[in-house]
């Protein structure tokens, strides 16, 4: 019997989680990527929940741990960089439960990457251009000419994915703007003042950023900033932006700015994206691509590991139904994603508080972290880890 073929369109974490579960239930995955090359860094990520266990299934978790960010404090800081208010790394450890990690996005895909190399294909600097389908198979044409029939077209390309523009229509159809920008980026040392291994953060009316110490060597930042209009924004380029994002006597903002490429800044939209189905005949959508929850939900790159975990499976229990196998997919994932898109509508306010009594109301019980039975509510509330 020949094995299935998937097409596998995006390299980030939903694509490699995809192409690693397929090619363990005997599939042949062909991933495509826009990308030149590998990207690498990113921004730091809380991996836990659902994701958690698939990676544990997979056999991930040992090569995840090695490279987790261990033993850090989350320090809070005043706009002129005076301190607010710590909490310890023995509180962050139990706000993150049990199983969860925080992570540099790139290591993660470092990890499915070494996982799936020798058992995927991988194109580099290559896109779907079209796709149609028929009963026996999916065509997907590509950016470098070619031609390629699957059974399955996994579109796991992100917040503004070609396949579902080329499968279910315009972006505009499916994205819900949260009202903010995020700009996240990874930095070659610590700025002036900022604490070593601490995820420290400042954060005023309307705004927010972040600078995490991930250890050797490595620091990311990211921030994000309530915007009315996020196109407007995202217009006016990652550097003029966040210096009128961030105006005045802002501690570290200069220095930030001063050394920032504008080219290697993630600088996008804080937009979920909402859709009815996410598989239309032999394709489906994956990650954010499909659902996209946003940082707001810190859970993004947990469903991305653990969607491509369950579309495995169901693939699995139904080898001769595509459509039983994918329909028992959305089934299952569903309640998760509306969930967790629920969640991170609700923490909007936690990042960019919109007024000074919502800037309050997120210190308190942030404050508190450190007594016991806040220190597990505060833990649902940021969605930290899978209750
Ligand atoms: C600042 C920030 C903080 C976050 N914090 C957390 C957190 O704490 N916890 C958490 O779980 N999640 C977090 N997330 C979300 C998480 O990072 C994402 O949900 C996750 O990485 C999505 O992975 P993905 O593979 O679906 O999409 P992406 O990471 O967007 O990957 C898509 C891939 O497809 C490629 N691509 C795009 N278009 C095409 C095309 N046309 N053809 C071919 N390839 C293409 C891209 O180059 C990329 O490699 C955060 C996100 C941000 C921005």
């Amino acid at each position: 019997m020949t094995a299935k073929r998937a097409i596998i369109v995006g390299a980030g974490i939903a694509g490699l989680a995809a192409a690693l579960r397929l090619s363990r239930i005997g599939w042949e995955p062909l991933v495509v990527e826009r990308a030149p090359s590998r990207r690498e860094g990113g921004y730091a990520v809380v991996f836990s929940g659902l994701g958690h266990a698939a990676a544990e299934r997979m056999g991930l978790l040992p090569a995840l741990r090695e490279r987790q960010v261990d033993a850090f404090d989350l320090a809070y800081l005043r706009a002129d960089g005076r301190p607010r208010f710590k909490i310890p790394h023995t509180t962050v450890r139990r706000l993150l439960g049990d199983g969860g990690m925080a992570l540099l996005r790139g290591d993660i895909e470092d990890v499915l990457y070494e996982a799936v190399a020798d058992h995927a294909h991988i194109r580099f600097g290559t896109t779907a251009t079209a796709v149609a389908q028929d009963d026996e198979g999916v065509d997907v044409t590509l950016s470098d000419g070619s031609t390629e029939r699957a059974d399955l077209l996994v579109g796991a390309d992100g917040l503004h994915s070609t396949v579902r523009e080329l499968v279910f229509g315009p972006e505009e159809r499916h994205r819900r703007d949260l009202g903010h920008v995020v700009a996240a980026l990874t930095l070659d040392e610590l700025p002036d003042g900022a604490p070593e291994r601490a995820f420290t953060t400042v954060t005023a009316v309307g705004r927010t950023f972040t600078i995490a110490d991930l250890g050797r060597g490595r620091v990311a930042a990211f921030f994000t900033y309530s915007a009315e209009d996020p196109d407007a924004e995202l217009a006016k380029g990652p550097r003029r932006a966040l210096q009128q994002a961030y105006p005045g006597q802002h501690w570290a903002i200069p220095q930030l700015l001063a050394g920032l490429r504008e080219e290697a800044v993630y600088f996008d939209s804080v937009s979920q994206i909402v859709m009815d189905r996410w598989s239309r005949g032999r394709v489906a959508l994956l990650g954010d691509a499909a659902w996209c929850v946003t940082l707001f939900a810190g859970y993004g790159s947990s469903l991305a590991v653990g969607g491509a975990d369950l579309l495995g499976t169901e693939l699995e229990r139904h080898p001769a139904d595509l459509p039983a196998a994918l329909r028992a997919w959305e089934d299952a994932l569903r309640p998760e994603v509306l969930e967790r898109q629920r969640k991170g509508r609700a923490n909007t306010g936690v990042h960019a508080p919109r007024n000074r009594l919502e800037l309050a109301m997120r210190d308190l019980p942030l404050r508190l972290a450190t007594v016991p039975p806040v220190t597990h509510l505060l833990s649902r509330h940021l969605s930290l880890h899978n209750q």
